[in-house]
């Protein structure tokens, strides 16, 4: 990498198909999807249904596309849906299931872990009583905000809400960063002399599936860290994807030879898995590089997402410190909470010129 290269660490959306991912592009038979006969597509479809455990899957354009896919398959209208607070299905969404399916969120306040707390799910889970909405899903995010749920509070939450009689769909768009994070470390070593990253990818695959098998419904996102340009899979039962699909369609997301763009994401789901792995270091090493600056807090990061707190004196100069890294090549989200999101264009080299470039500003 050159010195001038930008560093761009706003999101790992930003990330440009590799040569490899290019060339897989190019070679994709295509036809037409809307027809059901995109042969790109349909392997896609197949492939991330069977990596997950799911009878079936739709390609659409957006995680968004997905979501709303999801909870107006899965709710109809006067029904709601019980959500994070921070959700992106309920915060960043444009309010779409409201809008566009007539469900009613009910949001929940995060635990300082990401979760929804037990309790609070409990008591939000409506009677049936005409004063109230039906309430018909519960819908989660790992990771959210980069944090992994714990396991186990997946499996508790999921089974009370399969008990109560709710549908449940988990917005995976950075699933495999999940899973990554997820994996335990005595499996790995497990492995021994047959550590190759085909055999650290299967662990990988089978803990995002026992993820997924807690779940209805999964959205997972290829644009994220997994460095597609474009798409993201909703998986489900047949019947499920049926009814998402005829939402899809409505919603616009019928597209033509999008086989093009199907097999972009199929590259990444072969080649881009455990190096999510890298990320998750380059994350832990911004993270440790920036320990012990007075006025900053740092969030030890989980999986490939830093958060940075800035203090009540430095946060005037929040704005500052963006603009003097901007001018060094170097990009950040946030204001007042500054983020910092590795993935498959950043490199160690980048992530210590932004360690410096954060340092410098700090001691000027
Ligand atoms: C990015 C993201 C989405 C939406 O993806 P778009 O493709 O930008 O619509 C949904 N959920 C989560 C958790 C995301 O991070």
């Amino acid at each position: 990498m050159t010195a001038s290269k930008t560093v761009d660490l706003r999101s790992d959306t930003v990330t440009q198909p590799t040569a490899a991912m290019r060339a897989a592009m190019a070679a994709a038979p295509l036809g037409d999807d809307v027809f059901g006969t995109d042969p790109s597509v349909n392997a896609l479809q197949e492939k991330i249904a069977a990596m997950l455990g799911f009878e079936a899957a739709l390609f659409v354009p957006t995680g968004t596309q997905s979501n709303l896919c999801a909870i107006l398959s899965h709710c109809g209208r006067g029904d709601e849906y019980i959500v994070g607070q921070q959700a992106h299905a309920y915060r960043w969404e444009g309010g779409g299931a409201a809008v566009f399916g007539s469900v009613q969120p009910q949001p929940l306040d995060h635990a300082e872990d990401g979760t929804l707390p037990i309790a609070a799910i409990k008591a939000a889970i409506k009677p049936d009583d005409a004063h109230f909405a039906r309430t018909r899903l519960l819908a989660l995010e790992n990771t959210l905000g980069g944090k992994l749920l714990p396991f186990d509070y997946v499996q508790a939450a999921t089974d009370l809400a399969k008990a109560r009689g709710l549908q449940r769909h988990l917005d995976g768009a950075r699933l495999f960063n999940a899973a990554v994070a997820s994996v335990r470390p005595e499996l790995v070593e497990g492995l021994g002399a047959a550590s190759t990253g085909s055999a650290r990818t299967a662990l990988v695959i089978a803990e995002a599936r026992r993820i997924a098998d807690c779940f209805d419904s999964v959205s997972v996102c290829f644009s994220k860290g997994l460095g597609a340009p474009i798409g993201s899979a909703l998986c489900g039962s047949r019947e499920f994807i049926a009814r998402a699909h005829r939402i899809r369609k409505m919603a616009g997301g019928g597209m033509r030879q999008a086989g093009l763009l199907a097999a972009a994401a199929s590259h990444a789901l072969d080649h881009h898995i455990e190096r999510l792995a890298d990320d998750h270091a380059l994350a832990k090493r911004l993270a440790a590089g920036l320990a012990g600056i007075d006025g900053l807090t740092v969030e030890a990061p989980q999986t490939n997402i830093v958060f940075i707190d800035l203090a009540d004196a430095a946060k005037a100069r929040s704005a500052e410190l963006l603009a003097s890294l901007n001018a060094q090549g170097i990009l950040a989200a946030g204001l007042y909470r500054l983020r910092f999101v590795t993935h498959l264009d950043v490199d160690a080299a980048g992530v210590d010129r932004a360690v410096a470039a954060i340092r410098g500003f700090f001691k000027a």
